[in-house]
């Protein structure tokens, strides 16, 4: 349930409801809106509790939140969240591009990429130095050794840095070098894994699993949101289905419900939803017209050497080509490219 504060309530009302709640064996979440305060009831609540808040002194009214998910849910915080990376703002009105190789591989190899995408005008840099394989045989990354190639690359061109932590005890490494941490598909159910990042300050970005509901997705965030980080972004990268065709099938109606049902940032990556290079701008275009706020997108120098997923990947020529056409699509939907790109 969430508790409404009255407009002209203060802090001590606050603190007295917080400090009731812990009684009750209960966490409240605080939520400072420009319109209302509320905060979020998390735990096992009795029945008679609504009742007893109702009374209590600042109190405008306590709502039940009938959705499993409470504090990634719209109920609880209507206004969007916006998360800020350096002068980037997430989940905002402008749309954040995020770019680079699957695996970073070398030194020239980032580099060259993030150069590259930079003048494209991508706003973020990706690369990942922990790889989840699906063989034991496969590229399984770089190590501490790629996130230094990643630093070096944001050193160079200013671009904040995205890289994917693949368990609870590399956070802290990760957490050294990355301005976001990306938990992937394969993790998005690593309940330790979840705990450890929602203990972090700093942004995350927690990818849909392949086989992951909705409610499922909503659920795992709010692991994260519980132990108190609130910079959590999602990213659809597709699901399964019986299609074998592509990769897997990027679930477009996922933007615009969990646009509907939450108020946390959604990226969409057409990469690893469609596995095909040809098929990321067309659904990467889809994705922003259904109103996702940011893009992440497979790019290599040259994708037919590349050690991971070079068949998704985009070169430097399609990925500029793309960037000029999302610039027609944003500002159809009255928005602007993040970083003042015009293609
Ligand atoms: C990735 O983005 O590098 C990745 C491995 O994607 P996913 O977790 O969505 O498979
Ligand atoms: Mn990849």
């Amino acid at each position: 349930m969430i508790v409404v504060m009255k407009v002209d309530s203060g802090q001590k009302e606050i603190d007295d409801i917080l400090k009731r709640l812990a009684e009750e064996g209960l966490t409240g979440h605080l939520s400072k809106g420009m319109e209302r305060t509320v905060i979020g009831v998390v735990g096992q609540a009795y029945p008679e509790l609504r009742d007893m808040l109702e009374l209590l002194p600042g109190v405008a009214e306590v709502i039940p939140i009938t959705k499993p998910y409470k504090l990634s849910s719209r109920e609880f915080q209507p206004q969007d969240t916006v998360i800020k990376v350096g002068d980037l703002a997430i989940g905002g009105e402008e749309l954040v591009v995020i770019a680079g190789p699957c695996a970073v591989e070398s030194e020239e190899q980032v580099l060259e990429t993030a150069r590259a995408v930079k003048a494209a005008g991508a706003n973020i840099l990706r690369g990942g130095a922990f790889k989840p394989s699906t063989s034991p045989y496969g590229f399984r990354g770089l190590g501490e050794e790629g996130l230094k190639i990643l630093a070096q690359a944001r050193e160079e061109t200013g671009l904040p840095i995205i890289t994917e932590v693949l368990g609870p005890k590399e956070v802290d490494l990760v957490l050294r070098y990355a301005d976001i941490l990306q938990v992937g598909a394969r993790n998005m159910q690593n309940f330790v894994l979840l705990d450890e990042v929602g203990k972090a300050n700093k942004p995350v970005m927690l990818k849909r699993g392949m086989s992951a509901t909705i409610q499922e997705w909503l659920l795992s965030a709010e692991y994260i949101l519980s132990q108190g980080n609130r910079q959590l972004m999602l990213c659809e990268r597709g699901i399964r289905t019986f299609e074998t065709y592509t990769r897997n099938t990027m679930d477009v109606s996922a933007i615009p419900i969990i646009e509907k049902v939450s108020h946390l940032p959604i990226i969409a990556d057409p990469s690893h939803s469609t596995g095909k290079w040809y098929l990321v701008a067309p659904l990467a275009l889809a994705a922003v017209a259904a109103g996702a706020d940011g893009l992440m997108i497979e790019v290599h120098p040259s994708p037919d050497h590349a050690l991971k997923d070079g068949a998704q990947s985009l070169t430097f020529d399609n990925f500029q080509r793309l960037m000029a056409q999302l610039v027609g699509v944003v500002a159809s939907l009255g928005r602007k490219m993040a970083g003042g790109t015009n293609g």
